[in-house]
């Protein structure tokens, strides 16, 4: 009920933040109070941290352990071939949830992107089973199911600029970079972030850009996005990201709710002043973490 009224007051305040720290405001923020509309789908289970669970604070600090040092590129422990064993493996999972995914150009990407180059080898057998998989220092690549899901929900045109929070591997930034040519990702583990640019550049996606850095600020510099996918769960949806929305139409899919507990997915569309969430589903996401 917290987190409820703290989304409804997200509007009511002016898109402020619900958490303890007070948000950076940016130069695209506009005058008039945006009104927030609560629009419910109905054939999806209904959020249940509006009911049971508290709402907890991001930590102040990142939670990740620095424990490895970065292997340069060619020393990645990464497996490269696209062999027809992986082919026939990725073919098989995407076929087990393409079902569920309504956009052609999302299932196409799902099957072009070689899941297992973004895992450590030692996970190679399980690079197509549906479920997420470490990557190290406490982090995860997510599930290739809800990658596709997520995807589909952010409607990506090509030509479309999209803002990923959360880099990790880097897959989901290659899944989109398969949709449009302009990716923007940021993660906050310096290690994660030189692993995947090391990937990325690998695989053919040099043109993915990518920096480290606490994502809670979005990256004004390349603002507006016409679509931003949030892969890690805040407690209250972050209020630069909003401002960083395309004022016309643009789309944010994000998971918001407790550390360690199931969270509710949100679509966040922004019409001007106008910002409208839409439950979708429950999903478990590793904590959002912050800096300083
Ligand atoms: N999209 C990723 C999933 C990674 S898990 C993939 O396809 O592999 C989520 C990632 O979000 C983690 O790597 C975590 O370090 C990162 N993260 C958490 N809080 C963040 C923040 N404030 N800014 C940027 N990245 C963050």
């Amino acid at each position: 009920m917290r987190l409820y009224l703290c989304l409804l007051m997200i509007g009511v305040l002016l898109l402020s933040a619900c958490g303890e720290e007070s948000p950076i405001s940016t130069s695209t923020n506009t005058a008039a109070p945006p009104t927030v509309v609560e629009r419910t789908v109905t054939d999806v289970p209904s959020a249940p941290i509006a009911s049971t669970n508290t709402v907890v604070s991001i930590p102040a600090r990142p939670t990740f352990q620095l424990t490895a040092i970065l292997a340069t590129p060619g020393e990645l422990d990464r497996e490269w071939a696209d062999t027809a064993a992986f082919q026939e493996q990725r073919s098989a999972l995407v076929d087990s949830f393409a079902p569920w995914i309504e956009d052609e150009r999302v299932v196409a990407a799902m099957r072009v992107v070689p899941r297992h180059s973004f895992i450590p080898t030692r996970l190679l057998d399980e690079a197509y089973n549906d479920y997420p998989l470490p990557i190290g220092y406490g982090q995860t690549i997510s599930q290739p199911s809800l990658v596709a899901k997520m995807t589909e929900y952010l409607q990506i045109d090509p030509g479309d600029r999209v803002l990923e929070i959360g880099t990790g591997s880097g897959y989901q930034a290659a899944i989109l970079a398969e949709l449009t040519d302009e990716v923007y990702t940021v993660e906050i583990i310096p290690e994660l972030a030189n692993t995947a640019r090391a990937v990325l550049d690998r695989l053919g996606y040099s043109y993915v850009h990518l920096d480290r850095r606490d994502g809670y600020y979005g990256w004004n510099e390349y603002a507006p996005f016409d679509a931003i996918i949030v892969t890690a769960a805040p407690d209250h949806l972050p209020r630069p990201l909003v401002e960083q929305l395309n004022p016309d139409g643009g789309r944010m899919v994000i998971p918001i709710g407790p550390v360690g507990d199931v969270q509710m997915l949100w679509l966040v569309t922004r019409n001007g002043d106008e910002v409208e969430m839409e439950q979708l589903l429950s999903v478990r996401f590793v904590p959002f973490t912050r800096e300083d």
